[in-house]
C-alpha cells in the first residue's frame, strides 16, 4: 500500500470484467488509497463488476450508469457524482468500440458507419468526458485515457481503431492545453496487447502478443497490473510536470524497428 491517491476522488470508465485494463486500474488505485466512483454502460458490466468489488473488499463511493455514445447519459453521470461525491480529482478512460468485422482485412474496405461508430465511442467520448469532468475538478488533477501502438504505426487488423487512437492522442494533446489554466492534465497510457474481451475482437491478436515475446527489450508480456501503475502514477502528482503525453507501457517495444 501506498499513499500517492490517499482522498483523491477517481471515476473509473470501462471496468466489464477481471480481465479488463480497468480494472487492473482499479487494483492500483486501490492500493494507492484512492476513493473509487465507476462507471458502466451494460447492466452485465456492472453485475460483474459488483461481484469484483465485493470479492476484493473494495468499498466504491458510487456506481454510475453512463453511456459514452451518448452526451446525456455523460451529462447526467457526472451530475450525479457531483451530487453525491463533489470534488474528483481523477478520470480513468478506458473504453473503446468498434465493429468486429472491421478489425480484420483491409482497412480501405471500412465503412462509413464503423468509421464514425469508432470514432465516437473510442476517441470522441474523451472530449465529452473531459468537458463534464472538468466541471468537477475544482481542485485539479489528471485524466488518463488507454491508447494503442496501432495509432502511431500500421498493425495488422487493427484498422479503424488504429485511426480512432490516433484521433484520440491528438485530443489528448488539445485537451491537455484546454484544461492546464485549470491545473488539470491529461495523458494516455499506450499499452502493448493484453488479453481482455475487447482484444479478443481483433483478428491475429495472439501474433501480437508473441511478438512482444520475441522482440520488446523486456522479452515478455504486460499486464493489467503494469498498466494500472503506470496509470496511477500519471493521475498522481508524481507526474506533476507532464500533460499532453503518450507513456508507453509495452516492454519497450514501440522502440524496435
Ligand atoms: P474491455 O472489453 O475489458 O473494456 C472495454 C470497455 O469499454 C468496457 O467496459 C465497455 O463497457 C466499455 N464501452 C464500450 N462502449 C461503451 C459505451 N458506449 N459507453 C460506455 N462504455 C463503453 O477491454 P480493454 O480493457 O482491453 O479496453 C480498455 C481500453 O484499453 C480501450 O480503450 C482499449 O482500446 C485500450 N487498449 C487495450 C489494449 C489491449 O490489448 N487489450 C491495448 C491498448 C489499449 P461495457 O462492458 O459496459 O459495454
Amino acid at each position: 500500500m501506498n499513499n500517492l491517491m490517499q482522498n483523491k476522488n477517481i471515476v473509473v470508465m470501462g471496468v466489464a470484467n477481471n480481465r479488463s485494463i480497468a480494472w487492473g486500474i482499479t487494483k492500483s488505485l486501490q492500493n494507492a488509497g484512492a476513493n473509487l466512483i465507476f462507471t458502466n454502460r451494460q447492466e452485465r458490466s456492472r453485475q460483474k463488476l459488483e461481484k469484483l468489488l465485493a470479492e476484493n473488499e473494495i468499498e466504491p463511493k458510487l456506481i454510475v450508469s453512463c453511456d459514452v455514445a451518448d452526451d446525456e447519459s455523460i451529462v447526467q453521470a457526472f451530475r450525479e457524482i457531483g451530487e453525491k461525491v463533489g470534488t474528483i480529482h481523477g478520470v480513468v478512460h478506458s473504453v473503446a468500440f468498434a465493429n468486429r468485422d472491421e478489425l480484420k482485412g483491409e482497412y480501405a474496405n471500412t465503412s462509413r458507419e464503423g468509421y464514425l461508430l469508432a470514432q465516437n465511442i473510442s476517441s470522441y467520448s474523451l472530449v465529452a468526458v473531459t468537458r463534464e469532468a472538468k466541471k468537477l475538478m475544482t481542485e485539479g488533477g489528471g485524466i488518463v485515457t488507454q491508447t494503442y501502438l496501432g495509432a502511431e504505426r500500421v498493425v495488422p487488423n487493427y484498422n479503424v481503431m488504429g485511426v480512432a487512437k490516433a484521433a484520440l492522442e491528438a485530443s489528448v494533446r488539445y485537451l491537455a492545453e484546454d484544461v492546464g489554466k485549470y491545473g488539470i492534465r491529461v495523458n494516455a497510457v499506450s499499452a502493448g496487447p493484453v488479453r481482455t474481451l475487447s482484444a479478443k475482437g481483433v483478428s491475429g491478436f495472439n501474433d501480437k502478443m508473441t511478438v512482444i515475446e520475441e522482440k520488446a527489450p523486456l522479452r515478455r508480456q504486460i499486464d493489467q497490473d503494469q498498466v494500472g501503475d503506470a496509470t496511477v502514477f500519471l493521475l498522481s502528482d508524481m507526474s506533476r510536470g507532464i500533460t499532453g503525453d503518450v507513456l508507453h507501457v509495452d516492454s519497450g517495444f514501440h522502440i524496435i524497428a
